[in-house]
Parts: structure tokens; C-alpha cells; sequence
């Protein structure tokens, strides 16, 4: 199964990028991930990122593609991938393609899943990661069971930088003016499924599922 999960910030991508790795045993590639994980360990791609994260900025793009392209030729990449938070753009689009192309690789399925704005702060303010383990909660809409806890590991749970007011509203614009247009770019390819993401978290997998069947 190769899957792009395309969506807002704060739609609930990593929360069903764990069911799917459960479900159909893909590796889960999160650009974001990626990014954080070199911030934590002091790299310089990590301190070169940072800045733009901060800022709820995209990333450049001859920071992103490589990276991305050396992740997918990967032995693990080999009998699938579900790629979380890349493409971003249209640059990112035609560079994964192209990649894809060269290697005789095919998309099976782009989820699209879609959340009104307005929601969209409040759950990614709300949002509590776990460094440790990657698992994500929510503090009103998907709570650990003991307070800022992870219930898969037990480490403590942490709210990004970049999960403040100001920031995700500024994500937000960027997706709007830079990644939505790949709604589009992928309905022309035929291979987008939309899935209301304004549903309980289980009811959004169930959906995810019938579209991958
Ligand atoms: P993304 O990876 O798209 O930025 P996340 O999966 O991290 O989004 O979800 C953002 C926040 O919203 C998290 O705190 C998560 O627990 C919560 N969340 C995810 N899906 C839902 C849902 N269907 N309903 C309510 N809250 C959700
Ligand atoms: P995410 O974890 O997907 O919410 O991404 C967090 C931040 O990482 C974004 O706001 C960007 O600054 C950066 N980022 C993640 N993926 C990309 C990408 N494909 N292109 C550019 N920047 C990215």
C-alpha cells in the first residue's frame, strides 16, 4: 500500500497515521517527524528547520525533497509507504512524482482528509505529543488516561512550539495558499479519497479503511 495523507494541520493525520500502520504494517514517513527528531538531537538540518518551524513557515523545499526521496528508497519502503505531511506544494508534488516515475513506483491512494478552519485551532492548541514513543492526544478530544501521560509508553506528553495560537493560524494560511491546491493536482490524478475528519476518531479510520478496500 503506498498512501500520501493530505490534510490541515491539526486534521488528525498523525492520529490515523497510527491506526494505518497497525492496520496495513506500512512505514509511517512524517516529514514533521523527521524534522523534530534532528531539532531533539542537534543536527544541523534540525537547526535549519527550526527557524521555519517556529514560525509556522514551510521548510525549504531543497531541505525537504532529498531527504524525502532518500527515506523512500529505504529497504522497509519497498512493499509500501504512507508519506504524512509531504508533499506540501506543488514543487514537492511534481519532485515526488518524478521520483516515483523513475522507480516504477505507483500511488494507490491519497487521502484527503478535510476539517472546517475554525476547528483547526483548537485541535491542534489542544494537542499533546509523546517524544518518546510519537503517540499524540488531545487534551479535551482524545485525553490519556493519567494527565500528561503517555498511555503507549508512560514517558511524559509535550506540546510542540508551534502549537500556540498565532503559529497554527499562520499554518493554516500557509496550507491554504500553498498545500490545498494538491486537492485538486490529485483529483486530476484520480486517485484522492475525501474523508470528513469531523468525526469521532474511530469513525474517521472506518472511512479511511472503505477507501483503501
Ligand atoms: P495532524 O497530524 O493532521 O496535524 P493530529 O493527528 O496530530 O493532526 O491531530 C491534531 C489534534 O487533534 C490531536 O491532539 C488529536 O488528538 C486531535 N484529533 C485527531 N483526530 C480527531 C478527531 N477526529 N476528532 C477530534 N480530535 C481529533
Ligand atoms: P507537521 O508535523 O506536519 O505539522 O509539520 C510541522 C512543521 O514542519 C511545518 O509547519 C513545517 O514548518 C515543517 N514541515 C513538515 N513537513 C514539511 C514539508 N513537506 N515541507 C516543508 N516544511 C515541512
Amino acid at each position: 500500500m503506498r498512501i500520501i495523507l493530505l490534510g490541515p494541520p491539526g486534521a488528525g493525520k498523525g492520529t490515523q497515521a497510527a491506526n494505518i500502520v497497525e492496520e496495513y504494517n506500512v512505514p509511517h514517513i512524517s516529514t514533521g517527524d523527521i524534522f523534530r527528531k534532528n531539532i531533539k538531537e542537534g543536527t544541523e538540518l534540525g537547526k535549519k528547520a527550526q527557524e521555519y518551524m517556529n514560525e509556522g513557515k514551510l521548510v525549504p523545499d531543497e531541505l525537504t525533497c532529498g531527504l524525502v526521496a532518500s527515506r523512500l528508497s529505504e529497504d522497509d519502503c519497498k512493499n509500501g509507504f504512507m508519506l504524512d505531511g509531504f508533499p506540501r506544494n506543488t514543487f514537492q508534488a511534481e519532485y515526488l512524482d518524478r521520483y516515483l516515475t523513475e522507480n516504477n513506483i505507483g500511488l494507490d491512494k491519497v487521502i484527503n482528509i478535510e476539517v472546517d478552519s475554525n476547528l483547526l485551532v483548537e485541535r491542534a492548541c489542544g494537542r499533546r505529543i509523546c517524544k518518546n514513543c510519537g503517540a499524540t492526544f488531545h487534551v479535551k478530544f482524545n485525553p490519556s488516561k493519567v494527565e500528561d501521560v503517555c498511555d503507549v509508553c508512560g514517558h511524559n506528553l509535550t506540546q510542540r512550539p508551534d502549537d500556540n495560537e498565532e503559529t497554527v493560524s499562520h499554518r493554516i494560511n500557509v496550507y491554504l495558499s500553498e498545500t490545498k491546491p494538491l486537492v485538486d493536482y490529485y483529483t486530476k490524478k484520480g486517485v484522492i479519497a475525501n474523508i470528513d475528519g469531523d468525526q469521532d476518531i474511530n469513525k474517521v479510520f472506518e472511512d479511511i479503511k472503505a477507501a483503501l478496500a
